[in-house]
């Protein structure tokens, strides 16, 4: 059976976390979307790690890790990511990067970068990983599947038809210098022999998995805010953050998936351009207090090291990230974090041209909308790694159940700190 752990909001919910607790009683874990422009960051016993394109499962020797035809691959990232973990202790993991999975090349980070540059202040705040470029270019069919790297003729007409576009565009709308196709083969050549390991037939492999009835975690980056189709357009990410793509970037079939573990902190958190509307978000001092105190080092970037813009817990963003997310149960995480608070204010409903709403709508009204706050009463004590549900004080109990009746889906999982045992369970 298939679970998929996806965001609700705006990523950095903690699906790292969450996955690598699932991932102990599950045999494979897949990435199918996304590439290394985000992180995920892990406790255990081996310390502390930011996973940035290696899928969460690979701290378990028992378990089966796929980077799933669906994901941005930039070869050089995947091997300093496995070279830094081996490094720290952990056992050279079972990986399977899928023949079908498109690679990210130095071109699309060089795209991003100059179409940053060329947008100055009006841009979306991107990473510069490449991760437009490379899904635009699979897209309009110019990319390079990692199977093509072992077929070089192949490689080298694919690579001189992909510049003939890219130089006009290097050329004559950035004014940067062409890239020429043999230094880049070379490049890829040299990538392939340090992947090679790793590249099979991850389709087949998830497909006889699934015969042998193992469990199959999908791990999302982002979150539903950031869908291209359903998120907050046009401040999303390029690839699908929801569970439904599931079903393409890892090739599990829809029928097999289950469960749809939806993450969401019990607060808000936002990386991105500041122009991007984030409508519960908390300014000034008390912005900075829960910046601070956020996450297990304060909310800054696992990739980027920005500080992420913050805000109250927005049930109408979380009930709708919840509802296209399709999902079964919500993992809430970082209920420790607000223990510092008299009172917090939750964000029930949007205001909109004087009128309140709890429907999360489309952009043009989204910028519009003002929060319309609840106050509800803080606990005032450290619950941090809090693993019994009940010892939990009452008014983190009524939070929670706050929580739950405004995004109309069950909490399962409350997690109370950043380490992989920190979790007490509801249901
Ligand atoms: P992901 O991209 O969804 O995996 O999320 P990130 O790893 O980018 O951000 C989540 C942050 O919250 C990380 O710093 C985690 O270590 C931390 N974290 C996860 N769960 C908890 C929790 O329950 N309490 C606290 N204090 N931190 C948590």
């Amino acid at each position: 059976m298939v679970k998929a752990i996806v965001g609700a909001n705006w990523g950095d919910e903690g699906k790292g976390k969450i996955t690598d607790l699932l991932a102990e009683t599950s045999d494979v874990v897949i990435r199918f979307q996304g590439g290394a422009n985000a992180g995920h960051t892990i406790i255990n016993d081996y310390g502390r790690f930011a996973l940035h394109i290696l899928p969460s499962g690979i701290f378990y020797p028992h378990v089966t890790n796929i980077i799933g035809n669906g994901v941005a691959l930039d070869a050089a990232k995947l091997v300093k990511e496995l070279g830094d973990i081996t490094a720290q202790g952990v056992p050279q993991p079972n990986l399977i990067i899928s023949e079908r999975c498109q690679l990210l090349l130095p071109y699309h980070i060089l795209q991003d970068t100059y179409e940053e540059e060329r947008l100055a202040g009006q841009a979306f705040g991107s990473t510069k990983s490449g991760i437009a470029p490379f899904y635009s270019d699979k897209y309009a069919k110019i990319g390079v599947q990692v199977c093509d790297l072992f077929d070089e003729p192949r490689l080298r007409q694919k690579l001189t038809h992909a510049l003939e576009i890219k130089n006009v565009l290097f050329e004559h709308l950035y004014h940067k210098p062409a890239l020429r196709t043999e230094e880049l083969l070379s490049e890829l050549l040299a990538a392939r022999e340090l992947i090679r390991p790793y590249v099979g037939d991850a389709v087949g492999f998830v497909h006889n998995a699934l015969k042998e009835n193992k469990t199959i975690l999908l791990e999302g980056q982002l979150g539903a805010m950031k869908d291209p189709d359903l998120g907050i357009v046009p401040m999303t990410t390029s690839s699908h953050t929801l569970a439904g793509f599931g079903c393409v970037g890892a090739a599990v079939p829809p029928t097999a998936m289950e469960e749809v573990i939806c993450v969401t902190k019990a607060y808000s958190s936002c990386v991105g351009s500041q122009t991007e509307p984030f409508v519960s978000e908390v300014t000034g001092e008390a912005g900075d207090e829960l910046r601070r105190r956020g996450g297990d080092k304060g909310e800054f970037g696992a990739t980027t090291g920005r500080p992420r813009r913050v805000g109250w817990f927005d049930c109408v963003a979380t009930k709708y990230g919840c509802m296209v997310q399709g999902a079964t149960n919500v993992a809430l995480t970082c209920l420790d974090v607000l223990g510092y608070l008299d009172e917090i204010p939750v964000c029930v409903g949007y205001e909109i041209d004087g009128k309140v709403t709890d429907v999360f709508p489309t952009t043009p009204k989204l910028v519009k909308a003002k929060p319309v706050f609840e106050l509800l009463p803080g606990w005032k004590c450290d619950i941090r790694g809090e693993t019994d549900y009940a010892k939990l004080p009452r008014e983190a109990r009524n939070y929670v159940d706050f929580l739950e009746r405004h995004i109309g889906h069950p909490i399962g999982i409350v997690s109370t700190g950043p380490r992989r045992t920190d979790n007490a369970m509801r249901k």
